[in-house]
């Protein structure tokens, strides 16, 4: 009776090393055990206290799996549909579009004009960079305003003391004074 205990007891560690072996090379188990720790069968036989002990700390084959939840039942394709393509998720008609005045691309109402606004962004940027050019960095700017004159214009009375950017292009329509 003893020996069939012991062999009972034999069986089931080894079948327990496996199965920790096994959940090691999966990956599935992220606690690995000290390299010296020796799982070595027993030949005493142990009392039902441990036993249970041992029972509980043990850990299962599914105990590291995380259950979610799902749904019980299938929805059916109208139900799926009706869903999908309520009011609120189609794509609205707009009916505010009017053509830019300045340069007759299609835009909405009260809204700037994208053509337009790269355009402005474009001269923004060479006056920038016309600005580096003269001043070498943005350390040396004057702490005055900036007043930018295109072509064929002066300055008035009241810009004089200002920084003067002049460039050498027209005055753009799009770019007011
Ligand atoms: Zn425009």
């Amino acid at each position: 009776m003893m020996n069939l205990t012991a062999l009972v007891h034999n069986l089931r560690y080894s079948l327990l090393r496996v199965e920790s072996r096994l959940l090691q090379i999966t990956g599935l188990d992220t606690q690995l055990a000290p390299a010296l720790a020796v799982n070595a069968p027993r030949l005493l036989p142990v009392s039902d206290q441990e036993q249970q002990l041992e029972e509980a700390q043990s850990p299962g084959l599914l105990d590291s799996i995380q259950w979610m939840a799902a749904p019980k039942k299938r929805r059916t394709i109208e139900v799926n549909r009706t869903r999908r393509r309520c009011e609120w998720k189609l794509l609205k008609v707009k009916n505010d579009i009017e053509p830019c005045p300045e340069c007759g691309h299609l835009k909405q109402k009260n809204i700037l004009c994208g053509f337009c606004y790269a355009k402005v962004c474009k001269e923004t940027s060479l006056i920038r960079k016309q600005i580096g050019q003269i001043e070498g960095g943005p350390l040396r700017a004057p702490t005055t305003e900036t007043v930018v004159l295109y072509e064929g214009e002066t300055p008035s009375d009241q810009d004089r003391d200002k920084r003067i950017v002049e460039r050498p292009r027209k005055r753009p329509a799009w770019f007011s004074y």
